[in-house]
């Protein structure tokens, strides 16, 4: 199968960790016989220097023709950079939100897996940490609180703010049928986290849900509400296969559960559309305080890789054989300076890339 990929490797360590993600990808290439067709294009800062603004609609329209989207990451140091003295719609983060929007990107995935080998930078306690989690968290992207009607008013001379939460039966169920689809491919459970005892907009979202989950009777279906859901990701996060919630209560879910796995190095993440068209990057930043030393971490954007093969182009035994490289990886005592530990072999990034490579079985 040929794989047309649009590749955007940014700024600071962008195009390291891209180089060997696309490394392991040419690996998989020629062990399960794919063709990878890269594209790359210009976005961030690269573009803003290149270009004069950070993502051209040139970029659009050849992200668009692609089946999929792998990025490193963008933006600079925000306090030094030039870049960051422009205006806002001028700035790094705007290619970002542009490229979002263009590609009506509504559905975040950010997996969130506790390694045997890593577990010691898990801050949980040994007997929470010592049973692992692999947990999914699906957060709608474009609706909810963070996109309502806003205004700040003044009334009986003091200021009130106002925020609108709304959401359409029709934004649930898009995302509610993605959660269920990669549940599908997962343990096939679904935890679905609202506040349906306050809010008007989570008792839509759970009578929407159920609705979906009708369709796929094979998948476990449990609500849970968010105040309880940030008490168990702590307590006793191996209880979770998908989490499936709103803008604002997987915003802040997201990041509960990546610090629970305590490595930012090893996170990736993807946005998806309706089709099976995604954009997948590392949930970190472009790290300019370690950009072109070849001691970043490349995990997190070969999982991302990962992730594209799995939800894009449906290629679930390639996606395995690049998860089981990076548990091997570690198993036989590999480490980047982000995740070493006492006693295991410290490797840069082009290093750490053959490594994964080499392990494509
Ligand atoms: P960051 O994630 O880039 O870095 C935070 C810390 O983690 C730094 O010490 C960095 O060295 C380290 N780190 C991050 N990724 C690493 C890796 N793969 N290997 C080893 N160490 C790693 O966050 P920041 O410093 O707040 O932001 C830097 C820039 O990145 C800013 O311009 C910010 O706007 C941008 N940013 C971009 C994205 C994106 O492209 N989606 C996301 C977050 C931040």
């Amino acid at each position: 199968m040929e794989l047309k990929i649009t590749c955007i490797p940014g700024d600071g360590i962008g195009p390291e960790i891209v180089a060997e993600a696309k490394k392991v990808l040419d690996k998989v290439g020629e062990v399960y016989g794919h063709s990878m067709n890269y594209t790359d294009i210009l976005m961030g800062g690269a573009s803003i220097d290149a270009c004069g603004e950070p993502l051209t609609d040139e970029a659009i329209a050849t992200a668009k023709a692609a089946d999929a989207v792998l990025m490193g990451s963008i933006g600079g140091d925000t306090t030094t950079s030039p870049w960051y003295k422009l205006p806002p719609n001028l700035r790094p983060e705007a290619g970002l939100l542009k490229i979002r929007k263009a590609l009506n990107l509504f559905a975040n995935l950010r997996p969130a897996v506790l390694y045997d080998e890593l577990s010691g930078a898990c801050p949980l306690k040994d007997e929470i940490s010592k049973a692992g989690f692999d947990m999914m968290i699906m957060r709608e992207l474009t609706g909810g609180l963070y996109f309502g009607e806003r205004k700040t008013v003044t009334e009986n001379g003091k200021l009130k703010a106002i925020d609108t939460l709304t959401y359409t039966e029709d934004e649930i169920r898009r995302i509610a049928i993605k959660g269920f689809d990669i549940a599908m491919k997962r343990r096939k459970k679904v935890t679905s986290v609202d506040k349906a005892n306050v809010l008007d907009s989570s008792r839509l979202w759970r009578k929407v849900v159920e609705e979906v989950a009708k369709d796929y009777p094979e998948v476990k279906l449990e609500h849970m509400l968010v105040d309880n859901c940030a008490m168990q990701l702590v307590k006793d996060p191996a209880q979770f296969d998908v989490i499936l919630t709103e803008n604002m209560f997987g915003d802040i879910l997201s990041d509960e559960a990546s610090m629970v796995t305590g490595s930012i190095g090893m996170l990736a993440s993807a946005s998806l559309n309706d089709t099976k068209f995604g954009l997948y990057e590392p949930s970190h930043g472009s790290a300019p305080d370690i950009a072109g030393k070849d001691i970043a971490n490349p995990i997190a954007t070969i999982l991302s890789a990962s992730m594209m093969l799995r939800y894009s182009f449906d290629l679930d035994k390639e996606a395995d054989a690049i998860d089981r490289a990076v548990k091997q990886v570690l198993k036989d005592g590999f480490r980047t300076g982000d995740i070493y530990s006492e006693g295991m072999t410290k490797v840069g990034c082009s290093k750490m890339g053959d490594l994964i490579a080499e392990r494509i079985l």
